[in-house]
């Protein structure tokens, strides 16, 4: 008998259908739903189990994963069905902000079901590796004894109780991954404009982008310690350097929307006062635009 802790999946995005191989690959028996029923269609022929409808997606495992757009689609897929929740335990790896996660919690709770929320760091392909690694929060007793299966889908990052710290460091990654990305688009761009194809770039794209977590280790001691002195680089310099980059791509004609939004910040902080301090003094800029 299959001694595998059998699990349903409710959402068959790029990352549900990657979640539901990578169980059955390890021979856990799966049960799916999904707006879109025929997203299901290469999943049952694996064999994975098609639930008619939600309750009984609900119904058939404790343990049941939602990989959806959002919360608002979790409330839009669960709320009909709210009254099959209780005693279900239910790791919701849909990204959204801390705030909705901690409100989606309660509300799972309230209708008598556990919620863990997860928030996975990889695309579809990194699912079922161990080496990949999903944030998790809310109550740690559920977690723990779960902790085995989920881990057929990734590492586990364990970050606390509140529901909301998975997605918050979630966030936190995802600031630095649309903005790291923009950036590569806008470098292209310009590479293009110039008669240069992605691949010919590649290398050096490469290059600045591996020599990152030396900066940000250098700085982020610094940040700590409340350090923002301009004896490694000051931001008149970076001031002066980003209107380089942003008449670069004025004079190739591609968008400037990026490059003229980093000229504002800097502006600002020059206008703040800290031409002479690092570039890191930028972070102080930020924590007041939202304190
Ligand atoms: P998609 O948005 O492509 O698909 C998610 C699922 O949500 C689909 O099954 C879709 O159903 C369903 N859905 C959306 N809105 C509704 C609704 N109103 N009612 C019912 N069902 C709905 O997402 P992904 O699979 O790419 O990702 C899932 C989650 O994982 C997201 O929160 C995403 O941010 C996160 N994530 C994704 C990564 C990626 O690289 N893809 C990487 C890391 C995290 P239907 O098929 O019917 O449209």
């Amino acid at each position: 008998m299959n001694s595998k802790q059998p699990v349903t999946v409710i959402g068959l995005g790029p990352m549900g259908q990657a979640m539901v191989h990578a169980f059955l690959d390890k021979r856990h028996r799966v049960t799916v739903w999904n707006r879109t029923a025929s997203r299901a269609d290469a999943l049952v022929e694996r064999g994975a189990v098609l639930a008619g409808s939600v309750e009984e997606a609900l119904a058939a495992n404790e343990l049941v994963i939602l990989s959806l757009t959002d919360y608002d689609a979790m409330y839009a897929v669960l709320e009909p069905a709210s009254h099959a929740l209780t005693g279900r335990v239910l790791v919701n790896l849909s990204s959204d902000t801390p705030e909705k996660t901690r409100a989606g919690a309660r509300w799972v709770t309230e209708h008598g079901g556990i919620h863990l929320t997860g928030g996975v760091t990889v695309p579809p392909a990194g699912i079922g590796h161990p080496e990949s690694s999903t944030f998790y929060s809310g109550p740690r007793a559920p977690f723990e004894s779960h902790r085995p299966t989920l881990e057929v889908l990734s590492g586990t990052d364990f970050r606390g109780e509140d529901p909301g710290l998975a997605a918050l460091f979630y966030q936190i990654g995802m600031v630095m991954f649309w903005t790291s990305m923009l950036g590569y688009w806008q470098a292209v761009a310009l590479a293009a404009a110039n008669g240069l194809s992605a691949a010919d770039v590649l290398p050096h794209a490469t290059e600045t982008m591996t020599s990152m977590p030396s900066f940000l280790s250098f700085y982020s001691a610094r940040i700590d310690a409340g350090e923002h002195g301009g004896d490694v680089d000051r931001l008149a310099m970076g001031m002066a350097s980003v209107e380089h980059v942003l008449h670069t791509n004025a004079d190739a004609g591609v968008d400037t929307a990026l490059p003229a939004a980093v000229v504002d910040i800097f502006r600002r902080g020059m206008d703040a006062g800290h031409a002479t301090d690092s570039f890191s003094s930028l972070v102080q800029l930020m924590k007041k635009t939202t304190a």
